[in-house]
């Protein structure tokens, strides 16, 4: 039998693992959580809506086959000649085929302090942490009345710091309220260095976003570049800095690291190349794909970090591994852009779906339809059904 490994159960790697299932072709998939987190609602958890377990699935429900294994561990190494995965408990798993699926980290384009001194919405654990530091802030108030403990900066106004600043900015009269604060008080800075907010959506969209960000209260601050941050302080250039204990960085992604670590053709974000199959370029037993691919598409420009781009993905991926392995033909990836949402806050939002733009209420409901498909599409009815109360309580 050949040993086949899924590595990551990102969106990506989660849909492989699910599609391997179903035709019953034997792996064993290795992630860090057993659960598999819906990272594109993140900014819900952070902003205190919900609980926990609304934005994660357990792998148990995804993956069901005898043939399927799930280990719960962290690859820290490919040993690409040896063909041996190592892992933080210190198991090493030989390999004969790899879907590595290994997501993204933080970018922190080298800005001093940046790293040590900001928060970051990268998974459950830090969407907690951000909502639990702001609360906590708010709560020694009351003792040490400092502004800088109302003061909230959201660095990077791309869709990540646009949806997490319009989920805070719902958050917090409740939030003041429960404390005793005056709304007032509370600060919420959107700093951006570009020009413009979102820049991946069309110019109105974008100043409709701008709009709504602004009604709840946010202050945007565009052409303002952060370059850098020390213990409660950022530093914009031009010399000017702002005091605030809460400090987030949503400014960029790059690929997981161990991909240029295990000598993998990389572009600038660390994403490791791969031919239309979404096989290595390097290594034709191994298929890669999610954040962690370099794919580019029929006018040879990168695909952006997205979860629709993963999850299609995560077909293909299934597929091709699974011919591989039986010496059938391969496959070739075609990217189905269905366009881009951008909530801000639980009601409203901004993007557009098939290339119609679509805004206000419109947008929310849109959103929450898509996230609706996408637990169909890795879990079926089931897991829908076993969803959609928690997803009615909001
Ligand atoms: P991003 O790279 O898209 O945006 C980061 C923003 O931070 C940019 O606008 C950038 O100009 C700004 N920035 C960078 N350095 C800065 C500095 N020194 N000072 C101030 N601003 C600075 O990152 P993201 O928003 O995390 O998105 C990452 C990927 O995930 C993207 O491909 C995005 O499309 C995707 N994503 C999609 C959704 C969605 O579809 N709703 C949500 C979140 C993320």
């Amino acid at each position: 039998m050949a040993k086949t490994f899924v590595l990551g159960a990102g969106y990506a790697g989660a849909m492989a693992a699910v599609q391997l299932d179903k035709i019953a072709e034997p792996f064993t998939l290795i992630n860090k959580t057993p659960y598999h987190t819906l990272v594109t609602l993140l900014h819900e958890a952070a902003g205190g809506r919900g609980t926990p377990t609304n934005y994660t699935v357990n792998l148990s429900d995804l993956v069901r086959r005898e043939t399927s294994n799930i280990v719960i561990d962290e690859v820290t190494g490919i040993d690409r000649e040896k063909r041996v995965l190592k892992t933080r408990s210190g198991q090493e798993h030989e390999y004969e085929w790899l879907v590595i699926a290994l997501g993204w980290v933080s970018e922190y384009f080298g800005i001093p302090g940046l790293k040590e001194h900001s928060l970051v919405l990268n998974d459950l654990d830090t969407a907690i942490q951000i909502r639990e530091h702001i609360e906590q802030q708010f709560a020694a108030y009351k003792d040490d009345p400092n502004p800088e403990r109302l003061r909230i900066v959201v660095g990077g106004a791309g869709l990540t710091g646009v949806e997490l600043a319009g989920e805070l900015l719902d958050w917090l009269p409740s939030l003041s309220a429960k404390y005793g604060i005056d709304r007032s008080l509370v600060e919420l800075q959107n700093i951006e260095a570009m020009s413009t907010i979102l820049p991946m959506i069309s110019e109105s969209l974008r100043s409709e976003a701008a709009r709504m960000l602004t009604e709840k209260g946010a202050i945007l601050r565009t052409n303002t570049k952060i370059v850098e941050v020390t213990e409660n302080e950022v530093h914009l250039e031009g010399g000017e800095s702002v005091k605030a204990r809460t400090i987030i960085w949503t400014g960029g992604v790059r690929a997981n690291p161990l991909l240029t670590e295990a000598g993998f053709t990389v572009d600038r974000r660390g994403r490791a190349k791969v031919n239309e199959y979404l096989q290595s370029v390097d290594d034709p037993r191994i298929f890669i794909g999610g954040d962690s691919a370099w794919v580019e598409d029929e006018n040879g420009r990168p695909l952006p970090p997205t979860a629709q781009y993963a999850t299609q993905m995560g077909y293909v991926l299934a597929a091709n591994v699974s011919s591989a392995i039986h010496r059938q033909p391969l496959r070739a990836f075609h990217a189905h852009n269905m366009g881009t949402l951008a909530s801000v806050g639980p009601e409203v939002g901004v993007g557009n779906m098939f290339g119609i733009p679509v805004k206000g209420l419109a947008a929310g409901l849109a959103k929450e339809a898509s996230k609706l498909k996408y637990l169909y599409q890795i879990g079926g009815l089931r897991l829908t059904a076993q969803k959609t109360p928690e997803i009615a309580h909001f």
